[in-house]
């Protein structure tokens, strides 16, 4: 992880970590022992597939395998449902992923990643660091850029993969645009204008993603287009949409990081459940009222 753990735990020191940032595997530990020990009523496996109604009537959640009413709903959907893609001819092959998972199936192979994110990065180093002949195809104003603000890459990702260049291990290309992908290939286009054809096993195109927000579409969710693209519009205060009682949190939102993922709805589900319980009070005394 990038974070530390103070910024990624449920509760302050209940992260275990051997090294000085978690990893991956501690901090999905951590979390879904969070779920266990609590005793969360979680359904996983199981697709949102429609959200319908209004807070007056309610609303209706429908999955893939049940149906549930709510009063209100808050989506915390990520924004990593829809990699992005090059649209370039054998996108569609089997060998190339727009996800990276582990580089151990690609021992000795021939991997290419593209893209100019710590994403990409990462996975060219591990990749490369795991003994796969790796080429990282990248754009100049990406491998040149330094600025953290700007998306550059994190100098703990930049360090080791600088050192596998120099190395000799990994080769970095400095590219215009991917051409063609095939069984055994890929073609590509160099910054200066030539075209190279690589061997090729294995494609790792993480070029970024963008949230599914057609259920809010539907809703009604207003959004407003910014640098990180589409975003919701919301009340930065509780966080809830211009729909009334629908409320959003987490990556595809402005607080995108997992500390304020977290931080978020522990500020406004107290707010939700205070608004509900003055609901229920309302109806309560109305029904007191004689007719
Ligand atoms: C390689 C990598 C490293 C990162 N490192 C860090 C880091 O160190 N620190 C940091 O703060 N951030 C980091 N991030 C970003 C971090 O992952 C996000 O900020 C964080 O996960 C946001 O949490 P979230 O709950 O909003 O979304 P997510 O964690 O993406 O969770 C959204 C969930 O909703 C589910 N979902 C979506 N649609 C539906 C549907 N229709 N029905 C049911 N379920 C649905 C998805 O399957 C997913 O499980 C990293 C990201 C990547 C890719």
């Amino acid at each position: 992880m990038f974070s530390t753990p103070n910024e990624v735990e449920m509760h302050v020191g209940t992260l275990k970590h051997v090294r000085e940032k978690p990893s991956r595997e501690e901090l999905l530990s951590h979390y879904i022992h969070f779920v266990l020990d609590h005793d969360l009523n979680i359904n996983t496996d199981e697709k949102v597939t429609d959200v319908a109604g209004g807070i007056d009537a309610g609303f209706r959640v429908v999955t893939d395998k049940s149906e549930y009413r709510a009063t209100r709903v808050l989506f915390a959907i990520g924004a990593m449902e829809r990699p992005k893609k090059l649209g370039i001819p054998g996108e569609e092959l089997s060998k190339v992923h727009h996800l990276f998972m582990d580089p151990y199936p690609y021992v000795r192979k021939d991997a290419l990643v593209v893209g100019g994110g710590n994403s990409a990065a990462e996975a060219a180093l591990f990749l490369s660091e795991e003994g796969a002949r790796t080429t990282m195809a990248i754009w100049r104003e990406d491998w040149e850029n330094r600025d953290p603000k700007a998306g550059a890459m994190k100098h703990w990702v930049r360090t080791p993969l600088e050192k596998e260049v120099a190395a000799g291990r990994l080769r970095v290309v400095l590219y215009k645009h991917i051409d063609e992908i095939r069984e055994r290939t890929v073609t590509l286009t160099t910054e200066s204008g030539d075209q190279e054809t690589i061997p090729n096993d294995v494609t790792f195109v993480l070029v970024g993603s963008d949230a599914d927000l057609t259920l809010l579409k539907r809703l009604g969710v207003e959004f407003e287009t910014g640098k990180a693209g589409e975003l919701p519009v919301y009340n930065p205060e509780t966080f809830e949409t211009n729909v009334r009682g629908i409320y959003v949190a987490g990556h595809f939102t402005h607080a995108r990081h997992i500390k304020e993922a977290i931080d978020v709805p522990r500020r406004i589900v107290p707010l939700i459940a205070r608004e509900l319980r003055a609901d229920v009070h309302e109806a309560e005394s109305l029904a007191d009222v004689p007719q």
